[in-house]
């Protein structure tokens, strides 16, 4: 059994939310782009249904190419003789950890953030727009963040937390998760 605070289940990991839009998209196939490049010819769901605009599939297929390509993007710069991308897109985490491992420390930070950026845009994606509240605000370091689907930004309800134009302050994903690797990184440094 785990500790106290080892609460996380498996569907809480970038790969695990992966596996899992990955696992919806192919139970409810779309006629989708002729050879998608990131869904193996030998996996690819039967195309059933004509394409809709604004389809949610749609989607959860674009979705699944952005991030696996920036992962894929974000490897081979770090490291120009990665090893070839694994074949099932929720491997590409660990692939990518395995192959800059021994990059510099800021390029190790960069990537943590990346995958913890896109463990909450997964998350968001299947619906779960509240992963965004256990952080705190970047500006008044206080809970109370909403994800804000218009924007497509996080929003802060603190009344007192007001940007310069004086509207409630809105933060990236990419913020929160800079912010969280940080966070995580003090923690281990005070932890040894
Ligand atoms: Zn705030």
């Amino acid at each position: 059994m785990g500790k106290d605070n080892d609460i996380e289940s498996a569907g809480d990991t970038p790969a695990g939310l992966l596996a899992e839009l990955h696992g919806y998209f192919q139970q409810h196939p779309v006629t989708g782009p002729a050879g998608h490049s990131y869904i193996a010819a030998g996996s690819r769901p039967t195309m059933v249904h004509a394409p809709a605009p604004g389809n949610t599939n749609w989607g959860v297929i674009e979705h699944i190419g952005r991030t696996v390509g920036e992962v894929d993007q974000f490897t081979r710069k770090a490291n120009p003789a990665a090893t070839e991308p694994p074949a099932h897109v929720a491997a590409v985490y660990e692939w990518c950890v395995e192959n800059t491992q021994n990059a510099p420390e800021d390029v190790q930070q960069r990537r943590d953030a990346l995958m913890y950026r896109q463990q909450l845009e997964h998350a968001i994606a299947m619906g779960d727009k509240d992963v965004v509240r256990p952080h705190r605000c970047p500006g008044c370091n206080t809970f109370g963040l909403v994800w804000d689907r218009r924007t497509l930004s996080v929003r802060c309800t603190n009344r007192r937390c007001l940007g310069e134009d004086g509207l409630s302050t809105t933060w990236t994903l990419a913020r929160l998760a800079h912010e969280h690797v940080i966070a995580q990184k003090s923690l281990r440094v005070r932890a040894t």
